[in-house]
């Protein structure tokens, strides 16, 4: 009998950055993990609304689409000879913009906006009002005043255990 060994989540991060928008892999091992392992939901202060947040390990290969960004537009105006710079800069990581949409459910509009939805980029969660500190590096929640006890930072946020 076959039997249906859960996917890891490793497996299935690099199966839906690999096959982009195209979804051959509708697989209950997918909706196990997407079930399972919805990204952390927080509030951005860059993008000023609640935002899915992602792990560095999903992030990575957003990560590596915005480091190669002149390369994909330079791709991209070879495949769109008819682009101006501006559209090339806007369509350059669609495929980036797919996956976080496949994580998250949530569809951004910029390429810009893929770098505020990496979680390690915000501080740990505030104990009295509970968004994140603006930075690892904070001491002093913005939202509500919170001041941390003297030489003690926020440190880089994570996701509660589940
Ligand atoms: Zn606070």
């Amino acid at each position: 009998m076959h039997q249906h060994r859960p996917l890891s989540r490793e497996t299935v991060v690099r199966e839906i950055w690999r096959w982009g928008g195209r979804w051959p892999i509708l697989d209950i091992g997918v909706f196990a993990y997407i079930g399972r392992a919805m990204p952390f939901t927080t509030y951005s202060w860059k993008l000023k609304r609640r935002l899915p947040m992602l792990s560095d390990e999903e992030f990575g290969p957003i990560d590596a689409a915005l480091r190669n960004r002149i390369e994909r537009m330079q791709q991209y105006r070879r495949t769109h000879p008819h682009s101006s710079l501006t559209e090339a800069a806007e369509h350059c990581c669609d495929d980036a913009l797919d996956f976080y949409e496949k994580l998250s459910g949530v569809r951004l509009a910029r390429p810009d906006d893929l770098y505020w939805v990496q979680l390690s980029r915000y501080g740990r969660l505030c104990p009295n009002c509970g968004k994140p500190f603006r930075t690892p590096r904070a001491k002093l929640c913005v939202e509500c005043g919170f001041e941390l006890p003297e030489g003690e930072r926020a440190g880089a946020a994570k996701a509660p255990r589940r």
